[in-house]
């Protein structure tokens, strides 16, 4: 394919915080996005050149969508396989719908994995609340069964503690297809993000380090704190993942590091990744640069880390005694304020993030901790 080259439009499914830093990103280089959701006055409509707003089911607004760009991508996973099904026929939708429908749904997405012999948690699909009995005496105690599709940030995951738990935990995830995996007392979690071209190039971000609460990635720190070999090795995994999807576009691998120095494949995003955020602060191409050099055809740019950094999620909890005191978090040289745009602050919402640098990963989480008091409680007045 002859490169795409700024002035074109690109098309984005989806329209929530990824979507608005891919947009940004892309109209910093000169490129026009319109972004196709079901939903209005969104984070990425909202910095958008066009934002569609109609039902994945309106072949007409996607064949309209379509006509005018000049390829698509997605920005988050629960597309339905239909929409870049239909849109492929059309124009060139990166990374493919394949690689969305493995991701997509827990159960294709383990098969590959383990077919790949790519090192993944022990687990077992389920589709039947015998077949879940079955796996338990499997799989053991404690386990998590977690549906095959539509989780996000830990929903549609429930623990299981015994065989007594099981009709209940079938109950609470409304008995639809699921994955019931081995519970890992982990060390530590990672991730890698990476980027491969349409020439087969392959470029990272390194080892990751991520702490979550309550299911929802709380803070990144970038290098993450592990032995160097463990580094090399999940970037390896990472790349095999890449090409084993054949997949043009940036990809997370999220991983656990077991207490005996294993990893294994937790998950993958066929996206840019809440772990990658740092980058738009602390590296040469941002994750999403990244991504609309993959999908326009171009070389992908360099991946060089200016200083370590550490970056936190800014959840919607933090509103609950009003705005947080934005002056006050500005006040610290070293960091930086990302928000995106939602008028409405629910818990365990996703409203913005900061990055610190520092001398060291510990040095920017410091920084980034810090700021993260502050808001909460004015310096002054
Ligand atoms: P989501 O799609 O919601 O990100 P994940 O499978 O990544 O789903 O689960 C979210 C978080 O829940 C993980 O980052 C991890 O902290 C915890 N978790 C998920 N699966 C396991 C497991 N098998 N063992 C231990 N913790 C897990
Ligand atoms: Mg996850």
């Amino acid at each position: 394919m002859k490169p795409i080259l700024p002035g074109a439009a690109i098309g984005v499914l989806g329209s929530g915080q990824l979507g608005r830093m891919f947009a940004i990103a892309a109209r910093q280089m000169g490129y026009r996005v319109h972004t196709f959701s079901p939903d209005s006055d969104t984070p990425a409509g909202l910095v958008s050149d066009l934002e569609v707003n109609a039902s994945w089911e309106d072949t007409k607004a996607l064949k309209a969508f379509a006509s005018d760009v000049a390829a698509v991508t997605f920005e988050f996973e629960n597309v339905p396989f239909g929409v870049t099904t239909a849109l492929e026929a059309l124009l060139p939708v990166r990374p493919s719908g394949t690689v969305l429908h493995i991701a997509q749904n827990r159960i294709r997405e383990k098969a590959f994995l383990a077919q790949a012999g790519l090192p993944v948690v022990p687990h077992k699909a389920v589709r039947r609340l015998e077949e879940l009995r079955t796996a338990l005496q499997e799989i053991g105690y404690p386990a998590i069964l977690k549906t095959a599709e539509s989780g996000y940030d830990g929903k549609g995951q429930i623990a299981i503690h015994s065989a007594l738990q099981a009709e209940a935990a079938w109950n609470a995830i409304g008995g639809r297809d699921a994955v019931l995996e081995a519970f890992i007392d982990f060390e530590c979690e990672l991730s890698v993000v990476a980027a491969r071209g349409e020439d087969g190039s392959f470029a990272h971000y390194g080892l990751l380090e991520n702490h979550h609460k309550n299911h929802i990635l709380q803070t990144t720190t970038a290098p993450a704190r592990v032995p160097d070999q463990i580094a090399v090795e999940a970037v390896e995994v990472t790349r095999a993942v890449l090409e084993g999807l054949g997949a043009i576009g940036v990809i997370c691998v999220e991983f656990f590091l077991t207490r005996g120095g294993r990893l294994l494949i937790n998950e993958i995003a066929p996206r840019p990744h809440n772990s990658g955020h740092f980058t738009l602060d602390a590296c040469v191409t941002s994750q999403f640069e990244q991504q609309l050099r993959a999908v326009c055809g171009l070389p992908l740019g360099s991946t060089r880390q200016f200083q370590a950094a550490a970056m936190t999620n800014l959840l919607g909890d933090l509103w609950a005694r009003g705005e947080p005191d934005w002056g006050a978090a500005c006040g610290r040289h070293e960091v930086k304020l990302h928000l995106y745009g939602k008028r409405e602050a629910r818990p365990g919402r996703k409203m913005g993030h900061m990055t610190a640098l520092g001398g060291d990963a510990d040095s920017a989480l410091k920084a980034v901790t810090d700021a993260m008091l502050v808001l909460g409680r004015p310096e002054k007045g």
